[in-house]
């Protein structure tokens, strides 16, 4: 017998390989299961383990962190922790481009 989704309790989860991608990095394939209903994907927790530990390899790991916002003049800015500012080679007086997503998030483009 399949298992019911746990998220949407209607599809039954199906069997596949699927690569996975943290922050545009492929970490490669994994077994997973997928509902074919609403799309969501599980993964056990010996393969989340496997992954985890790949992304530590890749330098992927930590590259979340919180920050405060700070104020030069009548400008706020926003402080980036180092191992994010490695991660994506940003360097002082770089141009980037900021929008908002949504009320809750700020995208910032960075060109090559
Ligand atoms: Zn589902």
């Amino acid at each position: 017998m399949n298992e019911k989704c746990y998220i949407c309790e209607k599809g039954n989860l199906k069997k596949e390989r699927i690569e996975y991608n943290l922050y545009g990095i492929s970490l490669g394939k994994f077994d997973a299961l997928k509902c074919p209903k609403c799309s969501e994907i599980f993964f056990d927790e010996e393969t989340s383990k496997k992954m985890t530990d790949i992304a530590k390899q890749k330098g992927l790991w930590g590259l979340e962190a919180k920050t405060k916002i700070g104020q030069a003049g009548t400008t706020l800015d926003i402080r980036l922790p180092r191992r994010l500012i490695e991660f994506l080679k940003l360097k002082k007086g770089k141009e980037v481009n900021i929008h908002p997503e949504s009320r809750d998030r700020i995208v910032v483009e960075i060109s090559e």
